[in-house]
């Protein structure tokens, strides 16, 4: 049997995060195709009750210790460290996100594995793991292969269906009596974002808009078409450099990503950093009026148009159509 395949689960504010089962749905399959077992470890006060959900995994480490909670890198990383020695595991899948920042780097150097950072994809070849790691904000993808199947892969969020990585059974536990040392950086407090906005990354419709909208005023036509579609605004970096919307409304490399339903690209011109934020939208609709602009390679339906003229019609169209 191969060594086991061992994912880093992340919890925020008592909930599971989206990439932990993304990571497991990813891990589950790898290790099928490895023949591997695959677990998860799970780090924090209160973290026992979450563990269940992690039933995609063959067995949870679980460490529930109040010093783990949003803890440093070091001190995760000698936590992961204990369990890959005692687990024998060769693969280990972290989150490249803002709670799990540095852990696989750490990692990578206290273990001697070797690191591929900013997964996108992930398959195994024989006992050899292909890794797709993007770089330069996407510009370059980049075919790494871990030979024996052993490394750090830390797995971009919003990159594999977390669909994948959910089950209703709960996994058989093992908890961890572990010494933590006291961490030399401690979490103090969360800070909400900017409330009475809404969270982007919650809707099914998404109205995005580009320099190509031209002023703050144009806005108000997306935001029509975003009210009698019961979805909401959003924007590339431009349009909130300019202030015409908050920072919460911002998708790509340095906003948020999302995943809606339908995301429209109106006077977007697809730059790999925004793209980045929308891609695994399920259905992407871009207006341009450049025929050659590069949303268009990506998009499922393009139209090759001026919005400002697009959106009065199209808001219109769909009020008629709802009656
Ligand atoms: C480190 C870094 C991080 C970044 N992070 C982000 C990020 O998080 N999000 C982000 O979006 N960008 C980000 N950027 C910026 C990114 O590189 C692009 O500059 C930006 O996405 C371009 O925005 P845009 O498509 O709105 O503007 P442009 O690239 O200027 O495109 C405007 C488009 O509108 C079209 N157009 C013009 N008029 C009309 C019209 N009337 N009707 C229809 N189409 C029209 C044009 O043909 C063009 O394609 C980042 C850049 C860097 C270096």
């Amino acid at each position: 049997m191969a060594n086991p395949i061992l994912v880093l689960a992340e919890q925020l504010r008592g909930e599971i995060s989206d990439i932990t089962f993304e990571m497991l749905g990813v891990g589950r399959a790898l290790a099928s195709a490895v023949g591997a077992p695959l677990y998860a470890v799970l780090l924090g006060s209160e973290a026992a009750p979450l563990a269940a959900k992690l039933g995609k995994a063959d067995k949870v480490f679980v460490a529930d210790n109040p010093q783990l909670n949003l803890a440093p890198a070091a001190t995760v990383t000698a936590v992961l460290k204990t369990v890959i020695d005692q687990s024998q595991a060769g693969l280990v899948l972290v989150g490249c996100t803002n709670v799990s920042l540095g852990i696989g780097s750490t990692l990578a150097a206290q273990t001697g594995l070797p690191l591929v950072n900013f997964c996108r994809a992930a398959r195994a070849d024989g006992s050899a793991i292909q890794l797709t790691s993007q770089l330069f904000g996407g510009k370059i993808l980049s075919d790494v292969k871990l030979p024996d199947g052993r490394g750090i892969a830390c797995l971009y969020p919003g990159a594999f269906p977390a669909d994948d990585g959910k089950s209703d059974q709960a996994p058989p536990v093992e908890k961890l009596d572990l010494p933590v040392e006291a961490p030399k950086v401690t979490f103090k407090q969360y800070i909400e974002p900017e409330t009475g906005d809404v969270d982007i990354t919650k809707q099914n419709i998404l109205v995005g808009v580009g320099r190509g909208i031209q002023s703050q005023d144009n806005v108000q036509l997306a935001e029509d078409l975003a009210q009698v579609l019961g979805g909401a605004v959003c924007a590339s970096r431009p349009v909130i450099d300019q202030g015409w919307q908050p920072l919460s409304r911002q998708v790509g490399k340095s906003g948020m990503t999302v995943k809606p339903r339908v995301y429209f690209a109106l006077g977007i011109s697809g730059a790999p950093e925004h793209w980045e934020g929308m891609q695994n939208s399920l259905c992407i609709i871009a207006v341009n009026t450049d025929p050659k602009a590069p949303i268009f390679d990506g998009a499922h339906i393009g139209v090759v148009g001026d919005v400002l003229e697009l959106l009065p019609v199209l808001t219109d169209k769909v009020k008629a159509r709802k009656g």
